[in-house]
């Protein structure tokens, strides 16, 4: 289908996806055929996609965050651009928090399940639970700090951990921008080459993706349990509600008033990027689409695109935050904790600084939200309780993130620039 457009060829991959997987899933259930050809075929199909994007993020984010220092030039401007970024993100998570928490104390989907169900589908996912709740790391807010830091930034990479690989490349730009010498300028010249080569690597990437889209909804939808999804109904319901409210309300807002763009221009031009997210549940693995599109075609300026989409991808997680909101207050109510508005205050102040540190990888979110549960006394093992839905929300709170990143890009992109419109796009144009 060559002449069909990139995103045109998602969609058609995500319809062909999620319609056969349930179908499979609602006929076949327990067939043994549908298990192999989920195991050997989907699953690999969608890994070895997830995979090659993962691949490319370490280059990624360390030649983008250097070359976006670099562009930006002088330190007042990166200040600047720096200072607008980390007000973005601390306003429109709140906003997205608040808005989890109003929906979770106005729908209270938590009292209405009876605790036998709770602790029946609580019994099934109780060993992944346990693992999630023993692995939460209890670090002290200096410890956080510190870690921004690494130690050693090629264990850093190797770890993913990739704060401290930004802490890095921000370092390295900054002095690379400081001091204009042969060496530094070939340099910058070499991670520009890296850059590139890394585009044109997710340029033949983004190819498979049709493909790649198809298999991963299909293993899911297969294997998605509508049992759990139906008991949980309600506690689903609210995350939607409240994410819908964030997408198609609040962005949209955003970019009008301070993006200066229509968002059906900005959706249409998003599109392959927030396929990507709903397909792979992870900011980071979206990542590489995320900066192809921002700067193609939503023709964000690249050093403000580069600098605040890849700060953005750990960083700037609007749905996340929301969900871990929803979350904790749904299972505070399942198991009768009652919270005041000042402790509620405080869960606000912790989803958003959980959404910061958050891994943007499949339930990166998981680890911070049994923190939380355990700092307020509620049993980190609930979590189990949401597991069997994890999946389905995981990929609607990622769209959520990304779509974030792309606003606050078109925003700041757009004050950067002054007044003037950020892009002609053409309607028409394919991504
Ligand atoms: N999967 C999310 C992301 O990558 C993180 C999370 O909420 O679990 O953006």
């Amino acid at each position: 289908m060559p002449s069909l457009s990139l995103h045109t060829r998602m969609l058609i991959g995500f319809i062909v996806g999620v319609s056969l997987g349930l179908l499979a899933n609602l006929v076949f259930a327990d067939a043994a055929w549908l298990a192999a050809l989920v195991k050997y075929v989907a699953d690999p199909v969608g890994q070895l996609f997830l995979r090659l994007l993962f691949m490319l993020v370490i280059p990624l984010v360390f030649s983008a965050l250097v070359l976006g220092v670099v562009e930006i030039g002088d330190p007042r401007s990166l200040g600047r651009i720096g200072g607008k970024t980390l007000v973005w993100i601390l306003v429109v998570t709140t906003l997205a928090v608040s808005i989890g928490l109003l929906m979770v104390n106005l729908m209270e989907p938590g009292r209405g399940i009876p605790p036998e169900l709770g602790q029946e589908i609580m019994a099934q996912t109780g060993e992944r639970a346990a693992q999630i709740a023993a692995g939460r790391e209890m670090v002290s807010g200096i410890d956080i700090l510190l870690n921004i830091v690494p130690r050693n930034p090629v264990q850093a990479a190797a770890n993913g951990d990739l704060i401290a690989v930004m802490f890095f490349a921000l370092m390295f730009g900054i002095a690379a921008t400081v001091i204009r010498s042969d060496g530094t300028r070939a340099f910058v010249s070499t991670v520009q080459g890296v850059y590139d080569i890394c585009l044109k690597l997710i340029d033949w990437v983004i190819r498979l993706a049709p493909y790649a889209v198809a298999a991963l909804l299909f293993s899911i939808t297969a294997k998605l349990g509508f049992d759990v999804l139906v008991q949980l109904a309600r506690f689903v319901a609210t995350v939607l509600a409240a994410l819908a409210l964030h997408f198609f309300v609040v962005f949209p807002i955003l970019l009008r008033v301070f993006g200066g763009m229509s968002p059906r221009v900005f959706f249409r031009g998003a599109q392959p990027a927030l396929l990507t997210a709903f397909s792979t549940s992870s900011s980071s693995a979206t990542l590489p689409t995320t900066l192809k599109v921002t700067e193609e075609a939503l023709g964000v300026p690249r050093r403000v695109a580069r600098f605040v989409c890849t700060l953005g991808a750990t960083a700037n997680m609007n749905g996340t935050a929301l969900f871990e909101g929803v979350t904790v207050l749904f299972l505070a109510q399942f198991f009768g904790v009652e919270l005041n508005l000042l402790q509620q205050a405080m869960i606000l102040l912790l989803c958003m600084l959980g959404a910061i540190g958050a891994a943007g990888v499949p339930g990166g979110s998981l680890p911070v939200i049994a923190m939380i549960l355990a700092m307020f006394g509620i049993p980190p093992e609930g979590i189990g309780l949401i597991l069997g839905v994890d999946r389905l929300l995981d990929m609607c709170r990622t769209v959520v993130n990304v779509g974030g990143d792309m606003v606050g890009s078109v925003v700041i992109g757009r004050s950067e620039a002054g007044q003037a419109p950020l892009s002609q796009i053409d309607e028409d144009r394919p991504a």
